[in-house]
């Protein structure tokens, strides 16, 4: 793109794919791996020795991190850039997406962490500006949206249209933090939260989308006048199992049980689709589901997005892996 022009879409979407390690009941029940990142940029497929006639696939990426890869290095090379520019007024997303047990929730967990770090390491070195975070916690289960700050408020919160700010949930609690402690001390009430609804709900973490979202609001001073401000949101969003977003082996009451998870889930998809086909991708549904709404502001536009495909290495799971990789390669 040409200097101080705008950003080209590449930039806008950051799409990168995580391989985690083979885990101890994979390695005892002898699944093999089937994947092999055999660059920054490239994951492909190994055919076990009966398939060996077969091409091995190839998928490229802005970049792939192997199975010996820490969440830092994730984090540094795949999110960073996207998560400071909330600090300068951009609003932006990162999501985990992958099918239940790739690591979303571990890589999510992690990336949260090392943000909060970052963002506060920022604040300390801008002593010019005087920075307010605030932070709120909602999961969406079946098209219900439930408060993680707040139990009391039950399960299904209404969106609302506000002329200002757009889609709000109703009633949901926003959190200042007084520092970085604070903060983290919030985000675990948020994830313990969760937690409680995988308990009482059997298969809750496969069928939710979890949003913590922080609002960053900043003013810079001079001489005591207040010479210019900046809010954005920064959202960290742990999908449901991308599993759910297929509904080829789906039938009967299991297909109606899980249509309304599958929709977030769909309509996201299909956001994120059009967005990265850019301008003339036509209507981009956002009010299609709860998720996209929520987020529409925090999507497209403006806005600066970080996707991390989490795959199981598992040849058992590799027809998963693949439709992760062709959700990747859309979104790219
Ligand atoms: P998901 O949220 O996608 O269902 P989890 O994040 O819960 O999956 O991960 C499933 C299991 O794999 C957990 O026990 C987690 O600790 C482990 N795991 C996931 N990713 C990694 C990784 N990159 N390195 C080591 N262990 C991992
Ligand atoms: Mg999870």
């Amino acid at each position: 793109s040409t200097p101080g022009g705008p950003r080209s879409r590449e930039e806008k979407i950051v799409v990168t794919v995580r391989l985690r390690p083979l885990n101890k009941r994979e390695q005892l029940a002898k699944d093999q791996v089937a994947w092999d990142c055999i660059d920054d940029h490239t994951i492909v497929y190994k055919p076990p020795p009966q398939e060996r006639s077969a091409q091995p696939a190839s998928f490229s990426f802005d970049k792939v991190f192997g199975p010996a890869s820490i969440t830092e290095a994730v984090y540094e090379e795949g999110v960073k850039t996207v998560a400071l520019s909330s600090l300068m007024g951009i609003n932006a997303t990162i999501f985990a997406y992958g099918q239940t047990s790739s690591g979303k929730t571990y890589t999510m967990r992690g990336i949260t962490e090392k943000a909060v770090n970052d963002i506060y390491r920022h604040i300390m070195n801008t002593p010019e500006r005087d920075f307010t975070i605030k932070i709120s916690g909602l999961e969406i289960y079946n098209e219900n949206v439930r408060d993680l700050l707040n139990s009391e408020s039950g399960r299904n919160l209404k969106l609302l249209d506000d002329p200002e700010k757009g889609t709000v949930v109703e009633k949901l609690v926003e959190e200042t933090a007084n520092d970085d402690q604070h903060l983290r001390q919030l985000i675990s009430i948020c994830e313990a939260q969760r937690q409680v609804g995988e308990t009482a709900l059997n298969d809750n973490s496969s069928r939710s989308h979890q949003i913590i979202r922080l609002t960053i609001e900043s003013t810079l001073r001079e001489n005591s006048d207040c010479v210019r401000s900046f809010i954005a949101s920064l959202n960290f969003v742990d999908l449901a199992g991308s599993e759910r977003a297929s509904q080829t082996h789906a039938d009967g009451a299991r297909l109606r049980e899980g249509c309304h998870i599958n929709l977030s889930l769909m309509t996201l998809t299909t956001v994120i689709r059009k967005l990265s086909v850019g301008k003339r991708s036509g209507h981009i549904p956002y009010r299609d589901s709860k998720l996209t709404r929520i987020l529409q502001h925090s999507l497209g536009g403006n806005a600066r997005t970080a996707i991390i495909c989490t795959l199981s290495p598992a040849m058992s799971h590799v027809e998963q892996s693949r439709n992760t990789l062709y959700f990747a390669t859309r979104a790219k």
